[in-house]
């Protein structure tokens, strides 16, 4: 695992006792909501008068990516804090915050699922869309 995420999965695991991305936004003061956002994108995070704020497309509430799609953009509201600078950055330097909010996502879900969720289900299909090997 990268050496970076896995030190930020480790202390977010220390302060919060889960890998659930929700439950984590939660414990930090992160509203996750859901709204129809058409399917594209599936989720965002934006600052709203110092609150950071997850929303989730509609279509996720029932579906275990949400579960993907919410840590991915918690890596945002963690680790990429200025957002609002966010759309100004040019496609090189998004695609590399688009990288590690990713990794980050793999990561902190993995654990989840192969440690919390463990009666989640997961298709192989899903897994494969995300990268995600729950054979190790
Ligand atoms: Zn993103």
């Amino acid at each position: 695992m990268n050496s970076k995420v896995k030190r930020i999965i480790n202390i977010l695991y220390s302060i919060t006792g889960t890998y659930n991305p929700f439950i984590i936004a939660e414990l930090l003061n992160i509203d996750v909501h859901y709204k129809n956002l058409g399917g594209h994108p599936l989720g965002h995070c934006s600052k709203i008068l110092k609150e950071t704020v997850i929303v989730l497309d509609s279509s996720l509430v029932d579906s275990p990516i949400r579960f993907f799609i919410c840590a991915h953009e918690l890596c945002h509201a963690i680790k990429h804090s200025d957002i609002a600078s966010y759309y100004s950055l040019n496609e090189l330097s998004k695609g590399k915050l688009e990288y590690e909010a990713d990794i980050f996502a793999f990561e902190l879900i993995k654990l989840l699922f192969s440690i919390e969720l463990t009666e989640e289900s997961i298709t192989d299909e899903m897994a494969n869309d995300y990268g995600i090997n729950f054979i190790n």
